[in-house]
């Protein structure tokens, strides 16, 4: 059966210690794995998360991540 694929980039973004600056850490490129025509978001089960589709080509997501790790 043929897959949705559609692709977005999630952003993992890191606070400046002391600062209230957010920088950019990792990008991550996502592909959406349910069943093509599929209905409500887009889903990438390897990493985890899921995305409304958008007018843009690729959806772009933010997710923050603290100090640890
Ligand atoms: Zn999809």
């Amino acid at each position: 059966m043929a897959a949705c694929n559609e692709k977005a980039v999630l952003i993992v973004t890191r606070q400046v210690p002391d600062t209230a600056t957010n920088v950019a850490r990792r990008r991550i490129e996502l592909s959406c794995q349910l069943t093509l025509g599929h209905s409500g978001p887009h889903r990438d089960m390897q990493h985890g998360e899921e995305w409304e589709s958008t007018s843009s080509p690729v959806a772009t997501l933010f997710r923050h991540e603290d100090e640890e790790g």
